[in-house]
């Protein structure tokens, strides 16, 4: 990450650097919270299942966007499916996390111009998103908690409002779902630091 470029990021200034600061909290909580030394990769709040609300932080991430692709009305005149006019209402900086989660539930079916198309991150996994064929959804317990949570708290801390409101109409139930995460948190540091 570099911090000139991040502060003319087209997304919005420092973005990345809010983004990768979601990912150190999710990495580190549970160490802090126990007052241990941080062990980057052992155990991650959201991703790894610690939270009491992870699993419905997934469940609810792939939920919106089945919610959204199911409702989808848009132009047959100009687009073949819901699944690509959404693609198109996706593209560009301002929209790069929706895209981004779209792309990770949807095996990159419904993706704009941002995404993560391949770079497996763990050797026993095919993508980056690891994406299950069978289920049709990406790794419970894998990238995809990760990156919605770091996307969510980057959103959650630029406090932009049409990053809001997009937030609120891609992933309602699952904003939802970070917003009782994040006071969960927060009284799991407070009674932590009695
Ligand atoms: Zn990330």
């Amino acid at each position: 990450m570099d911090m000139n470029d991040d502060r003319t990021n087209p997304r919005n200034p420092y973005t990345t650097f809010f983004h990768e600061m979601g990912h150190m909290i999710d990495n580190t909580l549970p160490e802090l919270i126990k007052g241990q030394n941080t062990n980057w990769w052992h155990n991650p709040y959201v991703s790894s299942g610690y939270s009491s609300y992870s699993e419905d932080f997934y469940n609810n991430l792939i939920t919106d966007v089945g919610n959204y692709r199911n409702n989808y009305i848009y132009d047959t005149s100009k687009f073949s499916s819901a699944d690509a006019a959404i693609s198109d209402e996706l593209r560009g900086a301002r929209k790069s996390e929706f895209s981004d989660l779209f792309g990770g539930a949807t095996d990159n079916q419904v993706v704009g111009s941002y995404g993560h198309w391949d770079s497996k991150v763990l050797w026993w996994t095919d993508s980056y998103w690891d994406f299950n064929d069978k289920t049709g959804k990406p790794a419970e317990n894998g990238q995809y908690n990760k990156e919605a949570f770091a996307h969510f708290t980057e959103i959650s801390i630029m406090q932009d409002q049409q990053d809001i409101d997009d937030l609120q109409r891609y992933f309602p139930n699952a904003y939802t779902t970070y917003d009782q995460m994040i006071s969960e948190m927060e009284a799991l540091l407070n009674e932590s630091r009695k």
